[in-house]
């Protein structure tokens, strides 16, 4: 894996002071990088999946072709105002304030079982968010997947009742 970490740019100080920010661009840019993170990240989950949810925005990236590769239909979760029809919609803390994001009613079936995908899991919170409004539908989470994992934040002690894989993990 090490060689997909030295694609991943580090940024400090970004989007603030006093953050290390992760950049997948690099790694996105590079096709060996971009197709061995897909088909990698696909061997760590667990089938049968029926719906992949991509968490706006960097989700987006990974989700439709994790849903691809798994024979599953993905389903965006977008933030506020940005879906058309009727939605469920869930607030969570961040370290400043809350944010909120949201999903079609109608788009994860009764019992079917989701995964939810993102670029990154830090402290968990906003995976956490989506895992509910996921259950609220009536649909089963069967797992989580991320690129990226900061170990440090303990991302994963949040999502302990679910099945969480990630492909790059970080401990500083
Ligand atoms: P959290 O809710 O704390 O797990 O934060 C996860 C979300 O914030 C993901 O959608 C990430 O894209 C983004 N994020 C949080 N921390 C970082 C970081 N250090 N570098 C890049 N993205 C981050």
């Amino acid at each position: 894996m090490d060689n997909l970490k030295k694609m991943i740019r580090t940024v400090p100080d970004f989007p603030k002071a006093g953050i290390q920010f992760y950049d997948i661009t690099t790694l996105l840019k590079d096709a060996y990088g971009l197709r061995t993170t897909i088909d990698r990240l696909t061997e760590l989950i667990e089938r049968p999946i029926d719906t992949v949810i991509g968490i706006e925005a960097r989700g987006f990236i990974f989700a439709p072709a994790l849903a691809y590769r798994l024979g599953a239909g993905f389903v965006p979760v977008r933030k506020p105002r940005k879906l058309p029809a009727e939605t469920e919609s869930v607030s969570y803390e961040l370290e400043y304030g809350t944010d909120t994001l949201e999903i079609h009613k109608d788009a994860v079936g009764n019992g079917h079982r989701v995964l939810i995908a993102d670029d990154l899991l830090a402290t968990g919170g906003t995976a956490r968010a989506v895992v509910s409004l996921v259950e609220r539908l009536g649909g089963q989470v069967a797992g989580l997947a991320f690129v990226v994992e900061l170990n440090f934040l303990n991302g994963r002690e949040r999502l302990a009742d679910y099945n969480v894989s990630s492909l790059l993990r970080y401990d500083s």
